[in-house]
């Protein structure tokens, strides 16, 4: 009864965050009931997404300019200082703020029940690697930019102590930010208070 291209396409979505079998099957009709050009549109954007990569050195996705994003490769970034984040989308939310001198580590999704992912064990070596390569060989400080909850806090200590002896400072963001609130939806004058006042 349902027509194949429906199918395969709810099949795909129901792969993305947050959008289970129901939501993705009304997303599928609905995509289906729009105009061709529309549907054409959003199939072309789509497409676009493909040539953006991930950065080699903080691992979040740009427009990249010799393996490196906007932000790692801007000379005015303080390279000896890192903030280490969640999701991409955390680093939008911080960019807003301004206040982040440094540049960033996109660990991916953290986990619930602190094993450390192969992929997030091999960002962090990525990233002492990179810390290696500095001038003088150390960090002048690591923020831990984790969402004060639960597993965050969890995740916080457990980097923590994988970062110990590549930076002078280890720096937790997150005071301000209501406890069990997330980075992502806090404003901006909390987060840039939660970024002055990281201890
Ligand atoms: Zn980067």
């Amino acid at each position: 009864m349902t027509p194949d291209s429906i199918k395969k396409l709810v099949a795909l979505l129901s792969q993305l965050p947050s959008l289970g079998p129901r939501q993705a099957t009304r997303v599928a009709f609905h995509i289906a009931g729009m105009p061709t050009s529309e549907v054409t549109e959003l199939a072309r954007v789509i497409n676009e997404t493909a040539r953006l990569k991930r950065c080699t050195q903080c691992f979040r996705i740009d427009e990249l300019t010799t393996g490196r994003c906007t932000i790692c490769a801007n000379p005015r970034r303080d390279q000896a200082s890192i903030i280490i984040v969640e999701k991409e989308t955390d680093v939008l939310t911080l960019e807003k703020t301004k206040a982040i001198k440094g540049r960033y580590l996109v660990l991916g999704d953290l986990p619930k029940d602190g094993v450390l992912t192969t992929q997030q064990r091999t960002r962090l070596a990525a990233l002492k690697k990179s810390i290696a390569d500095l001038p003088g060989g150390i960090a002048s400080e690591i923020i831990i930019g984790f969402s004060p909850t639960t597993y965050g806090d969890l995740n916080a200590e457990i980097v923590a102590g994988q970062i110990k002896g590549i930076t002078q400072k280890i720096s937790r963001l997150g005071r301000g930010i209501p406890t069990g609130g997330e980075i992502e939806f806090a404003d901006e004058q909390t987060l840039d208070a939660a970024i002055k006042n990281r201890n």
